[in-house]
Parts: structure tokens; sequence; C-alpha cells
């Protein structure tokens, strides 16, 4: 076992456009010790921390005015309902969406996918139809489709990736035709960081008269997303993946998709009248896709989370996360063994790798020991880690708050671990 840390210093220009120290203290997690070792955070891509403004919304919520909302003439419910309904107008700015009644909220990026393919999908979908996805998707936006595809009988088919992990353009053409009625394609590959060409994508699917839905989770934390420049006719993230909280996400849709489409889920707040005798009624968007009561407290901290991220800015972030992905890339290059998949031009911050001789899990399990959290698996991702000939990778993934440093550390423990389980 090797206790040697040989990394190359860090390149001397490697300074993020914000106060970086500044930026980390907003983060009480980053204080903790994991097995008597400082946190080295690079598990960014399946959940990303939340700092302090965010975390402080939740008890100012609970503290001050919790109360259900819509449906109150008092005070705390006003309160909360113009706190929910910011956070709306928040979103809508995030997005650059034309109307914050485009802004419907979720559980998060699988709701959100599913309320496309049980509303959209359900009234528009039918045998002979098309649905193409891309090999790089997570199951979410996956499964959804194949279970519609078992009941309806249209068909799925897949866009194809290069070895690079970047999707096959000349074959995303070749397969659109007039029987395709939707595209649904990530914004940001989860397992390999690959940034696909959604406003290409949309063009050449509206070409077609297809709809497209872009699965955005990945996007969001990570660059500056305008809906209407993509032309996205949906667009899903989760909050969680951008600084906010578990349990609320975001569907944006075209006004006069969403107006048309079917609510479904019934309940309270999605309801214009209900009656026994004549037909119920339903809300105008975006409530009639909001039956019952949402997560109230999350969807405002989301709105914080937005502020936040802004506030540092998206640019700069995503800039950052870039100087990180490259010297992480060049530094585990050097290691033997090590595979890097993906490797397209175009990526966000993450790192997915394989080590001959070393079993992905075992390398996850030990590099904890040494305070680094990194993902190991198959990222919700099998049909593309089949088509790479891998059942899991590991996957380093970087957001703002993370260092040189910690890449540092990083490498050589998994230097350390490699010599370990080899
Ligand atoms: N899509 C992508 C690309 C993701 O990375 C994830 C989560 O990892 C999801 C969808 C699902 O997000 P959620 O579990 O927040 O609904």
């Amino acid at each position: 076992m090797s206790h040697t840390v040989d990394v190359a210093p860090a390149p001397s220009a490697a300074a993020p456009a914000f106060d970086l120290n500044a930026l980390r203290e907003d983060f009480p997690i980053l204080c903790r010790e994991v097995h008597g070792k400082p946190l080295v955070y690079f598990d960014n891509a399946a959940t990303s921390q939340t700092p302090r403004q965010v975390i402080e919304m939740f008890n100012d919520y609970y503290s001050r005015y919790n109360a259900n909302i819509h449906r109150g003439l008092h005070t705390l419910a006003d309160e909360a309902t113009a706190a929910f309904e910011g956070t709306r107008e928040t979103v809508r700015a995030f997005l650059n969406a034309e109307d914050s009644r485009q802004i419907i909220f979720t559980r998060g990026t699988t709701e959100a996918i599913n309320l496309v393919a049980n509303s959209w999908g359900r009234t528009n979908l039918a045998p002979g139809d098309e649905v193409l996805i891309s090999m790089l998707e997570h199951h979410s936006n996956i499964v959804p489709w194949q279970l519609l595809a078992r009941e309806l009988g249209f068909t799925i088919k897949v866009i194809p990736v290069d070895v690079d992990g970047a999707l096959d353009m000349t074959a995303y053409r070749t397969l659109l035709n007039e029987r395709t009625k939707l595209v649904a394609v990530n914004h940001v590959s989860n397992a390999l960081g690959t940034i696909n060409p959604v406003a290409e994508m949309a063009t050449l699917a509206h070409e077609v008269g297809a709809n497209i839905l872009v699965d955005g989770a990945q996007a969001t934390p990570h660059q500056t997303v305008d809906v209407q420049a993509i032309d996205a006719d949906f667009y899903a993230f989760s909050g969680h993946k951008v600084y906010g909280p578990t349990g609320v996400g975001v569907l944006y849709g075209k006004r006069e998709l969403l107006e048309v489409m079917p609510p479904w889920q019934g309940g309270g707040e999605m309801i214009s009248t209900v009656s026994f005798e004549v037909d119920t009624t339903f809300a105008a968007i975006p409530h009639k896709f909001e039956a019952g009561t949402p997560a109230i407290a999350e969807v405002i901290a989301l709105g914080r989370a937005l502020e936040w991220v802004q506030g540092v800015g998206l640019g700069a972030i995503g800039d950052w996360e870039q100087t990180l992905l490259s010297y992480a890339t060049q530094q585990v290059r050097k290691i033997d063994g090590l595979r890097i998949l993906g490797t397209a031009p175009h990526k966000a911050g993450v790192l997915s790798f394989v080590v001959d001789g070393a079993h992905s899990q075992d390398i996850g399990l030990l590099i904890d020991q040494l305070g680094v959290a990194i993902r190991t698996g198959h990222h919700c991702a099998q049909p593309l880690l089949h088509h790479f000939g891998v059942d899991a990778t590991c996957r380093a993934s970087f957001a703002a708050y993370n260092t040189v440093e910690e890449i540092d550390t990083f490498v050589a423990s998994l230097k350390r671990v490699i010599n370990m389980v080899r």
C-alpha cells in the first residue's frame, strides 16, 4: 500500500471569479469530518449540498408563517401563499419562461417527466407513433415512456452515442420522421457529463412536427438555461441538484400545450368546481397540475436556492467547474489502468471512470474511509453503461464549492485505494 502523494502542482491560474472561501462558509456541512478526515464531497450530480441561506428558509417558514396555501383568508396563509407564488416568479425568471403560469411545481425531475407522459403522452401518443429518447438518458426519462408504450403501443427509438459519449447527431437526423411525436432527451448526462445540443435538437424536432422534452436535472446547476432560446416544449429540473432541497422540482411547459393537457392527478387545489350532478371542472394552469398540498417550505427554499446560485453567477460556477474538471481529468489520466468514460468535447463537471483490476464498488467504499464521497454504480443509466461494456463506474462530480486541493486529496486517496485492492 502506497502512502505517497504524487500529484502535480495545481495550475496557478486556478481561481474562480467568486470568493471561494467565503462561498464555502455558506455550507455548514463542508466543515464536517467523515471517518476522522475532512469531507471531500464529489457526489454533487446525485445531490448538491445546501447553503445556510436555504436551510434558514425552513426555520423561517416553520417559525413564522407555516400555513396551507391558496385556501386561507388569514395572515399566515396569505404570507405562505405569497412566498410560494413568489418562487414561481423566481423560477420563471431563472428559466426565462414567458409567464409564471408555465411553471409547475413537482416533487422533482422524475415526477415532471411522469406528468408529461401521463398527461400529454396519454392524449397524444398512439400505435404507429414514435418517441425518440437517447442512449444517455437517466432511467427517469426512459421508464415512464416504456410504461406508457406498453399501454398505448407506440414505439420508442434510441439515439445512439459515439465512442466519446456524444450524441450521434447524424443518426438523430435519420431517426426523425413524420411519425416522431416527441423527443425526450437530457440537457446534460448525469453518467458522463455530456452536454447535448438541445437547441439544435429542438429545431430539428420541430421541423418534423415533434415536441421536445428536455431533462435539465444536470444542466440547471452548471449553466444558464433559457427555455425560449432552446425552444423547449417541456423542461424539467430538480431542486436538490441546484443547491436547493429534496422533494421539489419544476416542469416548464409551453402555454398552448399545458392549457389543453388534461390533469394527471386529481384532488384539492386543481379543480374549479366539483359536483356529483355535472362534470367536475378544473383550475387553470399551473394549478390544474398541482393536486393536493404541495411541498410549501421546499418550494420557498428552492426560490432562495435559485437566488443564491444567481447571486454567485452560473457563468462563474460553470467556468470554475470546468477548471476543476480539466485538472481532475489530467491528474487521473496518470493513473495506470484507469479509463475515463465520457470524453465528449462539451462536458459538464462529471468524471466517470473504471479502473482495471479494481471493482468500482470497492473503490467507493474504501475512498469513503478516507473522507471522499464519490458515487459508484450504474447512475440510473444502465443502458448507457451496458453500451460501454461496464456494469458500474466511479463518478466524481463537481460543484461551485469544490477546490483544487480537494482534487489533490481525491487523486491521492484514489491511488491509495487502488493499491489496496489490486
Ligand atoms: N435526470 C437526470 C439527468 C438525473 O441526473 C436525475 C437524478 O440523478 C434525474 C433525472 C432524476 O432526478 P430526481 O431523482 O430528482 O427526480
